[in-house]
Protein backbone atom coordinates (compact mmCIF):
# COMPACT_ATOMS: atom_id res chain seq x y z
CA UNK A 1 0.00 0.00 0.00
CA UNK A 2 1.36 3.19 -0.88
CA UNK A 3 2.35 5.58 1.79
CA UNK A 4 1.52 8.92 -0.33
CA UNK A 5 -1.83 8.29 -0.63
CA UNK A 6 -3.57 11.44 0.57
CA UNK A 7 -6.85 12.07 1.77
CA UNK A 8 -7.31 14.62 -1.05
CA UNK A 9 -6.47 11.96 -3.83
CA UNK A 10 -8.96 9.59 -2.07
CA UNK A 11 -11.63 12.46 -2.64
CA UNK A 12 -10.99 12.99 -6.17
CA UNK A 13 -11.55 9.10 -6.55
CA UNK A 14 -14.37 8.36 -4.33
CA UNK A 15 -16.44 11.25 -5.31
CA UNK A 16 -19.62 11.53 -3.71
CA UNK A 17 -18.90 8.62 -1.04
CA UNK A 18 -16.01 10.80 0.21
CA UNK A 19 -18.37 12.68 2.45
CA UNK A 20 -20.41 9.59 3.74
CA UNK A 21 -16.99 7.84 4.38
CA UNK A 22 -15.71 10.23 6.58
CA UNK A 23 -18.47 10.44 8.32
CA UNK A 24 -17.61 6.55 9.31
CA UNK A 25 -14.37 6.98 9.69
CA UNK A 26 -15.42 10.08 12.35
CA UNK A 27 -17.98 8.04 13.93
CA UNK A 28 -15.43 5.15 14.95
CA UNK A 29 -17.11 2.75 12.86
CA UNK A 30 -13.88 1.21 11.10
CA UNK A 31 -13.46 -1.80 13.67
CA UNK A 32 -10.46 -3.54 12.18
CA UNK A 33 -7.57 -2.20 9.64
CA UNK A 34 -4.41 -4.74 8.69
CA UNK A 35 -1.85 -3.79 6.19
CA UNK A 36 -0.50 -6.01 4.79
CA UNK A 37 1.08 -7.40 1.22
CA UNK A 38 0.22 -4.24 -0.63
CA UNK A 39 -3.83 -4.70 0.58
CA UNK A 40 -5.66 -2.84 3.29
CA UNK A 41 -8.43 -5.22 4.97
CA UNK A 42 -10.68 -4.12 7.23
CA UNK A 43 -13.68 -4.25 8.80
CA UNK A 44 -16.35 -1.24 9.00
CA UNK A 45 -19.74 -1.63 10.68
CA UNK A 46 -22.52 -0.07 8.75
CA UNK A 47 -26.00 -1.18 8.54
CA UNK A 48 -24.57 -4.88 8.57
CA UNK A 49 -20.40 -5.28 9.37
CA UNK A 50 -18.54 -5.18 6.03
CA UNK A 51 -15.29 -6.74 4.71
CA UNK A 52 -13.30 -4.12 2.72
CA UNK A 53 -10.28 -4.68 0.82
CA UNK A 54 -8.35 -1.69 -0.77
CA UNK A 55 -5.38 -2.20 -2.53
CA UNK A 56 -3.38 -0.23 -5.20
CA UNK A 57 -2.56 -1.06 -8.76
CA UNK A 58 -0.61 0.75 -11.26
CA UNK A 59 -1.50 4.02 -9.40
CA UNK A 60 -4.60 3.80 -9.27
CA UNK A 61 -6.44 2.53 -5.90
CA UNK A 62 -9.24 0.31 -6.10
CA UNK A 63 -11.39 -1.75 -3.45
CA UNK A 64 -13.35 -4.46 -2.80
CA UNK A 65 -16.45 -4.51 -0.12
CA UNK A 66 -18.88 -6.72 0.65
CA UNK A 67 -21.23 -4.03 0.88
CA UNK A 68 -23.99 -4.17 -1.71
CA UNK A 69 -21.74 -1.56 -3.70
CA UNK A 70 -19.13 -3.90 -3.80
CA UNK A 71 -16.65 -2.42 -5.83
CA UNK A 72 -15.47 1.54 -6.69
CA UNK A 73 -14.49 2.94 -3.26
CA UNK A 74 -17.91 2.80 -1.77
CA UNK A 75 -18.07 4.89 2.13
CA UNK A 76 -16.45 1.82 3.44
CA UNK A 77 -13.77 1.68 1.13
CA UNK A 78 -13.21 5.55 2.48
CA UNK A 79 -13.60 5.25 6.07
CA UNK A 80 -10.83 2.10 5.84
CA UNK A 81 -8.55 4.43 3.81
CA UNK A 82 -9.05 7.04 5.68
CA UNK A 83 -7.92 5.10 9.14
CA UNK A 84 -5.37 3.66 7.69
CA UNK A 85 -4.19 7.01 7.07
CA UNK A 86 -5.20 8.12 10.15
CA UNK A 87 -3.23 11.88 11.67
CA UNK A 88 -1.65 11.73 8.38
CA UNK A 89 -5.47 12.13 6.57
CA UNK A 90 -4.80 16.12 7.07
CA UNK A 91 -8.28 16.53 5.77
CA UNK A 92 -9.20 19.58 3.66
CA UNK A 93 -11.80 21.66 4.47
CA UNK A 94 -15.45 20.29 3.43
CA UNK A 95 -16.81 21.03 -0.06
CA UNK A 96 -19.68 22.96 -0.03
CA UNK A 97 -22.91 20.47 -0.18
CA UNK A 98 -23.48 19.97 -3.39
CA UNK A 99 -27.35 18.96 -4.62
CA UNK A 100 -28.47 22.36 -2.65
CA UNK A 101 -28.88 25.62 -5.03
CA UNK A 102 -27.10 29.00 -3.95
CA UNK A 103 -29.96 31.04 -5.78
CA UNK A 104 -33.18 30.78 -7.34
CA UNK A 105 -32.24 31.49 -10.50
CA UNK A 106 -29.97 28.39 -10.16
CA UNK A 107 -33.09 26.19 -8.93
CA UNK A 108 -34.98 27.11 -11.68
CA UNK A 109 -32.26 26.21 -14.34
CA UNK A 110 -32.35 22.55 -12.62
CA UNK A 111 -35.59 22.30 -12.48
CA UNK A 112 -36.05 23.22 -16.28
CA UNK A 113 -33.13 20.87 -17.66
CA UNK A 114 -35.06 18.01 -15.37
CA UNK A 115 -38.00 18.33 -16.60
CA UNK A 116 -39.74 19.01 -13.29
CA UNK A 117 -41.17 21.55 -13.45
CA UNK A 118 -44.50 20.41 -12.34
CA UNK A 119 -43.19 19.67 -8.81
CA UNK A 120 -42.14 23.62 -8.19
CA UNK A 121 -45.55 24.42 -6.19
CA UNK A 122 -44.71 22.05 -3.91
CA UNK A 123 -42.32 24.04 -2.31
CA UNK A 124 -41.62 23.65 1.31
CA UNK A 125 -43.13 27.21 2.19
CA UNK A 126 -46.29 26.21 0.60
CA UNK A 127 -46.40 22.47 1.76
CA UNK A 128 -45.35 24.10 5.58
CA UNK A 129 -48.32 26.42 5.22
CA UNK A 130 -50.87 23.71 4.09
CA UNK A 131 -49.81 21.31 6.83
CA UNK A 132 -50.06 23.88 9.36
CA UNK A 133 -53.44 22.78 11.06
CA UNK A 134 -55.75 25.68 11.94
CA UNK A 135 -56.80 26.53 15.89
CA UNK A 136 -59.89 24.36 16.24
CA UNK A 137 -59.52 22.03 13.27
CA UNK A 138 -61.17 18.55 14.01
CA UNK A 139 -58.62 15.67 14.14
CA UNK A 140 -57.06 14.84 11.03
CA UNK A 141 -58.90 11.64 9.20
CA UNK A 142 -58.38 9.80 6.07
ZN1 LIG B 1 -18.86 -0.98 1.19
Amino acid sequence: MQAQITAHQLRTIAGPQFVRGEAYWRQGRVLECVVGNGVIDGVVSGSFEYRVRVWSSAGRLLSSCTCPVGTGMCKHAVALVLFYLGDRAELPPPEPITGAFATRAELEAFVAEHHVMHVMPLTADILCAELTIPPGAPPFRR
